[in-house]
């Protein structure tokens, strides 16, 4: 079975290279922002659109009139035009209106692969070497990296790079389909998983999950580093190294909830065959006051119940696991795991532990839910394998 899937490697330019990536990155923000003007530009004065076909056809004359755009990778550009398409696309199915990019924004650029062969000998011009930890990418060459200690080899094909910067640390990321085998599902062990704020897994065999506590210390520092900011003069030399750090800490905390999300699903995953979670909504999870308190907190943990979920669906994908979505309607944490009983008192989120009004189970308002879930998913596992 081909699969999709993304490597995320930290990369370290030489002086050179990182010149040019970084020329590749204004290039790319400068190409972006100059059709986005033109595109905004010729529907105002003559209500019409110009067309990706069209935006690249032009590129080809601003490379006459900007020569220093012969510099950098020819294709990040070209790809630059696709992704504001991309953006149009979005805008007219409801999306924002496209905006201009401002530097610092997202300092990235992605640039495709090209494969071909001459005389049974091939050639990419984008290749990882994980043995020697090399990666060679256009116009920039061969490029150490950091990353997968334990893979060896990568047999896969790569689609695309997107180089990325963010302070003064460089990133590779990759698109790539490999091959993976397919083995016979059997449900061995199944599991039901709620997810939450406090603990952001609760297992139904009553494990909790944690990731907050570890980056709260994160976070300290960047409050401390913002204050440290706001004392500074405006774009001094100070001010501009408490930026970079800052940018440096958010990416951090970034790195860290997605690799403590990775240990979570990977053991969950591991261990058991078959795995319910519920589809839920955000907003039912976050108390009032938490609400109030932050705008930001409900946005994270809405992004980090994703990323379980999206990290759990592929890795059952690769693992011949099976994933059970159930449906947010289900009333999985009013109902009691032990007798059915549905009790409605329950509904504050305040409440964390609460005994049954029918049969007296004590029950943990998070390891119930999940039990429920686990429940509710081995059902909708047989009721599919029925309709088969
Ligand atoms: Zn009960």
């Amino acid at each position: 079975m081909l699969i999709n899937k993304a490597y995320q490697f930290r990369i370290y330019p030489t002086e050179e290279q990182k010149i040019l990536i970084n020329k590749c990155i204004g290039s790319s923000r400068f190409v972006y922002n100059y059709y986005l003007d033109k595109k905004k530009t010729e529907y105002n004065e003559n209500n019409k659109n110009i067309s990706l076909s069209d935006m690249k056809k032009d590129l080809k004359k601003l490379y006459v009139e900007y020569p220093w755009l012969k510099e950098v990778d020819s294709v990040c550009l070209r790809n630059s035009l696709e992704d504001l398409d991309k953006s149009f696309i979005n805008f007219f199915n409801g999306y924002g209106y496209p905006k201009f990019k401002s530097k610092n924004y997202k300092d990235t650029y992605r640039t495709t692969c090209i494969r071909s062969s001459y005389k049974s000998k091939s050639y990419s011009n984008i290749e990882l070497d994980l043995e020697n930890k090399e990666i060679k990418l256009p116009k920039l060459g061969k490029i150490k990296i950091r990353g997968y200690r334990n893979k060896k080899k990568f047999t896969g094909k790569i689609f695309n790079a997107t180089i990325k910067k963010v302070g003064y640390k460089y990133y590779v990321s990759l698109s790539v389909e490999e091959e993976i085998e397919e083995k016979p599902f059997s449900l061995g062990y199944p599991i039901g998983i709620d997810l939450g704020v406090k603990n952001i897994v609760v297992t139904s065999d009553g494990y909790k999950y944690k990731i907050e506590e570890k980056i709260t210390r994160q976070e300290k520092r960047i409050k401390g580093l913002q204050r440290g900011f706001s004392r500074c003069k405006r774009c001094s030399k100070n001010s501009y190294k408490i930026k970079m750090k800052i940018k440096i800490a958010y990416q951090k905390i970034r790195n860290m909830r997605k690799y403590l999300i990775h240990e979570i699903t990977t053991k969950i995953v591991k261990e058991n065959d078959l795995i319910a979670v519920e589809t839920l909504k955000v907003k039912d999870m976050i108390t009032k006051k938490e609400n109030k308190k932050n705008h930001l907190s409900k946005y994270i943990s809405n992004n980090s119940f994703n990323e379980v979920i999206r990290q759990i669906e592929y890795k059952s994908l690769w693992n011949n696991k099976k994933l059970i979505k159930v449906n947010t309607y289900f009333p999985s944490s009013k109902k009691c795991s032990r007798c059915g009983n549905i009790n409605k008192k329950i509904s504050d989120l305040r409440i964390r532990k609460w005994e049954c009004s029918k049969c007296g189970n004590k029950n943990d308002r998070d390891i119930n839910a999940s039990i429920n879930i686990l429940e509710e998913g081995i059902e909708l596992y047989y009721k599919r394998l029925l309709k088969n």
